[in-house]
């Protein structure tokens, strides 16, 4: 059976700050998807949501950028923001940045992951989704899931990973992206994902067969709006087992809390801590980043589960790190490399310090003269200046 995976999230408004989604809001969207299962525009659906961001997840067999599964995305969104903002909830509506939909949620601000696919016997699956910073933060992961052995031991193995999986790279500056393959191309791969500003990984395909393995929700919300509104917090859909990697595998590539921009107004970076659904709240210093995973199997597009994948103690240790990282990271305030480069701040309210200093800088040559002229005056008095 073909089967679309729609992920589609956004930021509608969250309770006393940043932090959580109101359960009202998932509620108000949750009709929405339930009248269009009743309608037969979904298969299955199931709400979620990590921080500050309502997460649906949907099975349809309409394929990827449907009109109508992306409207109702929308009106489920739409919805959720009208709640929000009933109830005083803080930035209702933060991710719709238009009035209007027109066919497709893309460049409207919500997030999308979508994947088309044919149902393989049992299809097992991992969502990952994370709050407080944005898509290049699954690089590092996606990278050791399906390139490094170390962490996948399936790629040395598993004969049906041997031939390894090529990586769709989007510069999401210049919108232009380019297809490498690992490991042949792994050097030319890990120099660009690197930089996971700029070049993040879309599409993860199988090289022998080019079955498609995950996908990544690419938009980023400061380059869509022009003004900083918020990270484009990110969702990964995973295919997992038989030729893929095995779940464990992909778990175990979040075991190392990695160092991801967004957390507190954006604009620091902070570990990217795993966590169980319940603990998916960014409340230290409005984080730090927060990382939920749900596990299902997709049958004839219903979506079996989900299971919790972080809720277990073998993730204890990544959280403490985490949390050291975090006290770390902290004590360093303002500055560099808490706080992000420069080209990342533009998108913030820090231009607009900047702006108002601008008058009050002199140049150098300037306030050289000055001194010289305090050194002549007082040498012509007689005073010795040892
Ligand atoms: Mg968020």
């Amino acid at each position: 059976m073909r089967t679309t995976i729609s992920v589609i999230k956004a930021d509608i408004g969250s309770l006393a700050g940043h932090h959580v989604v109101h359960p009202d809001t998932m509620a108000a969207a949750s009709k929405v998807l339930a009248e269009a299962k009743a309608q037969g525009i979904l298969i299955d659906y199931y709400i979620t949501h990590v921080g500050d961001d309502l997460q649906l997840i949907m099975t349809h067999t309409r394929g990827e950028l449907d009109p109508k599964v992306h409207e109702t995305a929308w009106n489920a969104f739409k919805k959720a923001a009208e709640v929000a903002r009933d109830l005083g909830l803080y930035a209702a509506g933060q991710d719709l940045l238009s009035d209007s939909f027109s066919g497709n949620i893309r460049g409207l601000g919500p997030g999308v992951a979508e994947m088309d696919i044919e149902e393989r016997i049992s299809e097992p699956i991992a969502i990952f989704m994370a709050d407080k910073t944005e898509p290049g933060a699954f690089n590092l992961p996606l990278y050791k899931m399906f390139a490094d052995p170390f962490n996948t031991p399936g790629l040395v193995i598993d004969p049906t990973m041997h031939d390894g999986f090529k990586f769709e790279v989007l510069d999401v500056y210049e919108g232009e992206a380019v297809t490498l393959t690992a490991p042949q191309e792994l050097y030319d791969l890990l120099a660009l994902i690197g930089t996971p500003a700029r070049y993040v990984i879309r599409r993860i395909y199988r090289n022998d067969d080019n079955l498609l393995a995950a996908v990544v929700a690419i938009e980023r919300l400061n380059l869509i709006a022009g003004k900083y509104v918020g990270k484009d917090d990110p969702v990964t859909i995973v295919r997992l087992q038989h030729g893929l990697p095995a779940l464990g595998e992909a778990l175990e590539a979040f075991s190392f809390p990695h160092l991801v921009p967004g957390w507190m107004r954006g604009s620091h970076y902070g570990p990217l801590m795993p966590v169980s659904q319940r603990d998916a709240r960014a409340t230290r210093f409005d984080g730090p980043p927060r990382l939920i995973g749900l596990g299902f199997n997709v049958k004839n597009g219903k979506l079996v589960g989900p299971s919790d994948l972080f809720d277990d103690p073998a993730f204890d240790e990544a959280r403490r790190l985490a949390n050291v990282i975090a006290d770390y990271m902290r004590r360093h305030g303002t500055f560099m490399p808490h706080r992000l480069e420069p080209t990342e701040m533009e998108y913030t309210t820090l231009p607009l310090i900047q702006e108002k200093l601008k008058p009050r800088f002199k140049k150098e040559a300037d306030m050289y003269k000055t001194k010289e002229s305090i050194y002549t005056k007082g040498k012509s008095t007689g005073e010795t200046h040892d």
